[in-house]
């Protein structure tokens, strides 16, 4: 693993709004609304550094950067484009 590769990744973190709410609010279950989650997105101020993980990793499942998993898929197709 490229150290500083870990550092840059886990940095935003650590700022990550979510991480001070209800993580698990970010993966509902099927059916369950993701909208309180995508309202945390909202308000973080990692949002882009979250995406951009989010994209770049492949995350399909939970809320990512104020995504949910449809709107990440669509995102990843136009990224790949
Ligand atoms: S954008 Fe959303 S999922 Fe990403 S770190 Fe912020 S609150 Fe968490």
């Amino acid at each position: 693993m490229n150290p500083t590769a870990s550092i840059a990744h886990d940095t935003w973190r650590d700022d990550a709004l979510c991480r001070q709410t209800d993580p698990e609010a970010h993966f509902p279950e099927a059916g369950n609304s993701s909208r309180n989650a995508k309202k945390t997105c909202g308000a973080c101020e990692v949002r882009p550094e979250c995406l951009a993980y989010a994209l770049s990793t492949g995350q399909r499942y939970g809320v990512w950067g104020g995504l949910g998993q449809q709107e990440l898929r669509r995102a990843a197709r136009r990224t790949a484009a």
